[in-house]
């Protein structure tokens, strides 16, 4: 079949897939020992959340320093007790002689009116409430105790985060909502009206917390689901009826491979659409598994849509019926974890490191091309070719490495370049 003759149309620029401007106002700063902005021209901002028990001070303490050394610019820890309320400053105390200064967010359900009120020191250790308008109480008892959290945010110069969530979804709106809905002539579906209980709960339990004296840039709105559609849709509809700074998040994602798909699938859409100020990957840890693997895949995310730069990146082709050996996989592998191994310290060392890329490829049919597209690139020599194995350095071909020692001399060619790049006395 012959292909179709251009069109004029197809000839003209291809529109870059820029994102699209963030839709919602800055939210007032929060702050362990730093100030950390959130929503408007703030860089979208990566949280997580401890699974220790919050009464174990030091165990806690040590969770959120790797979190924070992992990426994370807020930690979220549960504060569910008497108990867990007076660790609180400790906690706090205890990160500020590590020197870690990320700012915690208390998790409050059923009894955070009582805790913040009657622990004052808790309250004012943390940077930021959350409170789910699903779990602060029933009847004439929900008002009055949600009130009581706002106050204690007035009170202490707090931002709050009401964070709806569909499996503590307000029964007693929910319940309304359906009645409304059987009225209609013709009703919605059942999801329609899940998707508007979740949007008022969040929306109405706002505007009740700014009578309270809450002021707008002090809220921050989540309304989490655990389906990527139905995240999806919740958010364009909460963004186009507020202009609170979102926090963004699948819930219950999962485990492993799926709760990282579908978290990326979900947060991608909307992120690229301008909706979303903070975000959060809830999966759930493989036995053994480290917790900060949550922040791993957040950082991933926004670096992977192009918004931040954390850590340099490494392409690596997925290697085929040209490479009979797992070398190339193998030394993709180790550059990736020579890298970030590196961080800690380049980070300080070398402003501007995190932006650099590195191509790691296994054969010549791509591999010359894409290491030319990277900072500096290696491609190693696939089935039946000579073996050696050119790197180019800034899209030029620089040397060969032949031998056994190719990675520990590719990793002293990455570590010249970046001395050179961005080191102190670096030319550009
Ligand atoms: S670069 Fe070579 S080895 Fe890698 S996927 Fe392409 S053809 Fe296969």
């Amino acid at each position: 079949m012959n292909a179709p003759e251009p069109t004029a149309a197809a000839l003209e620029p291809i529109a870059e897939a820029l994102p699209a401007p963030r839709r919602s106002r800055q939210a007032r700063a929060v702050w362990g020992s730093r100030v950390v902005t959130i929503g408007g021209d703030a860089p979208v901002r990566v949280q997580s959340m401890t699974n220790t028990d919050t009464v174990d001070v030091i165990g806690t303490a040590i969770q959120v320093k790797e979190l924070a050394q992992a990426g994370s610019e807020l930690v979220r820890i549960t504060v569910n007790t008497p108990e867990a309320a007076d660790a609180v400053p400790h906690i706090r105390d205890q990160l500020d002689r590590m020197g870690i200064d990320v700012p915690l967010i208390g998790d409050f359900h059923y009894n955070g009116h009582r805790l913040l009120s009657e622990h004052p020191a808790c309250a004012q250790a943390l940077s930021k409430y959350r409170i789910n308008p699903g779990n602060v109480g029933k009847g004439d008892k929900r008002d009055r105790q949600f009130a009581q959290m706002v106050e204690a945010a007035v009170r202490w110069d707090k931002c709050v985060r009401i964070g709806v969530n569909w499996g503590s979804l307000d029964q007693e709106l929910l319940a309304a909502l359906m009645d409304e809905n059987a009225a209609r002539a013709q009703p919605w579906a059942a999801q329609q009206v899940m998707y508007q209980a979740l949007v008022q709960s969040a929306l109405g339990s706002a505007a009740f917390a700014r009578e309270i004296g809450l002021a707008a840039d002090q809220i921050l709105i989540s309304c989490k689901v655990s389906g990527v559609r139905d995240l999806i849709a919740v958010y364009r509809a909460l963004s186009k009826r507020c202009d609170y700074a979102l926090h963004l998040g699948l819930t219950e994602a999962g485990m492993g491979t799926k709760g990282t798909v579908a978290s990326a699938a979900a947060l991608s859409v909307l992120l690229q659409e301008g909706i979303g100020d903070t975000i959060r990957v809830s999966l759930t840890p493989a036995p053994g598994e480290a917790r900060t693997q949550e922040v791993v895949v957040a950082l991933e995310i926004l670096q992977s849509l192009g918004f931040r730069s954390f850590n340099p990146s490494v392409t690596a082709c997925p290697g085929c019926g040209r490479t009979t050996s797992t070398t190339f996989q193998e030394l993709a592998q180790q550059i990736d974890a020579f890298l970030r191994a590196q961080m800690p310290v380049w980070k300080a060392r070398y402003p501007g490191v995190e932006t650099l890329k590195v191509a790691v490829m296994g054969c010549i049919v791509n591999g010359p091309g894409e290491s030319k597209h990277a900072d500096i690139g290696i491609s190693l020599p696939g089935t039946g070719e000579a073996p050696a194995a050119p790197v180019f350095i800034d899209g030029q071909k620089a040397t060969t490495l032949r031998g056994s020692g190719i990675v520990d001399e590719f990793h002293r060619i990455v570590e010249d370049y970046v001395e050179r790049r961005f080191g102190a006395g670096a030319t550009h």
